[in-house]
């Protein structure tokens, strides 16, 4: 244990409103690829990267069906919360969480046990499909039964208009609602907690200046150096289920 760690253990036993950010990284431990990442699935193949935009999805029945079948296959259907996530929800039970803003998809910190008004999942969520049509929200799993039985790009059964998950395309613009309380959640917290992000894409990364500007300490937990590095009061690079679990145990006993 270094002394850094030690520093933000004193820090989060005296913080009142912990916002935690968290990216994929906090995932790659329940078996979920990184797509950003120096190994991630986009990095390494950009072209598959930008056949996923808003535009192709509504264009190109083949990047439909592509994606029909990539949601049927995700990995977030196996994976389970890892101990990084369940540290979390050991915050929460502590009172010093103010909220867990995700950019991943997975819905692992639902599952971890979060109260479910605590977790504000920025890029959506892979288990709700929305009709582009209506609007009408449905579940995942109705609709990859649909796939299942053979419909390889299953439409709403209401209005007929095209699905798709309920999460944010590459040129598709976040919800509002969502966003507001984010930022709301990076003004009101006393420390920023990062966790397995790069800290590269918004809007998470300017939510690490809101919080930093309006006063927040800064912790950066994530294994390669991202550009706030510099801002941050403490680095962690160790592995994130083993050193978040470190970091809240005092706050349970
Ligand atoms: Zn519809």
């Amino acid at each position: 244990m270094n002394t850094d760690e030690d520093a933000v253990r004193d820090w989060l036993r005296a913080a009142r409103q912990v916002t935690v950010l968290t990216g994929a990284g906090i995932s790659t431990e329940s078996g979920i690829p990184d797509f950003r990442g120096p190994q991630g699935v986009w990095t390494k193949d950009p072209a598959a990267a930008a056949l996923f935009t808003l535009e192709n999805y509504l264009l190109d029945p083949e990047i439909r069906r592509r994606s029909w079948r990539g949601r049927r296959d995700h990995p977030a259907w196996q994976a389970e919360p890892n101990a990084g996530h369940l540290a979390l929800v050991e915050l929460e039970k502590a009172g010093r969480l103010r909220a867990v803003v995700t950019q991943n998809i997975d819905g692992l910190h639902l599952r971890a046990g979060h109260d479910p008004r605590q977790v504000l999942e920025i890029h959506g969520t892979l288990y709700d499909v929305e009709c582009l049509q209506c609007g009408r929200t449905t579940t995942m799993r109705e609709n990859l039964e649909r796939v299942e039985a053979g419909e390889d790009d299953p439409h709403c059964l209401v209005c007929g208009g095209l699905q798709k998950a309920a999460t944010i395309s590459f040129g598709q613009a976040l919800k509002p609602e969502v966003l507001e309380a984010c930022l709301a959640a990076a003004r009101d917290c006393d420390l920023l907690l990062a966790v397995g992000s790069t800290l590269t894409v918004q809007p998470a990364a300017g939510l690490v200046d809101v919080a930093v500007r309006a006063g927040a300490r800064l912790v950066v937990v994530n294994r390669d150096p991202t550009p706030y590095d510099g801002m941050a009061s403490a680095l962690l690079r160790e592995p994130i289920g083993e050193v978040l679990p470190r970091l809240v145990a005092p706050l349970a006993a």
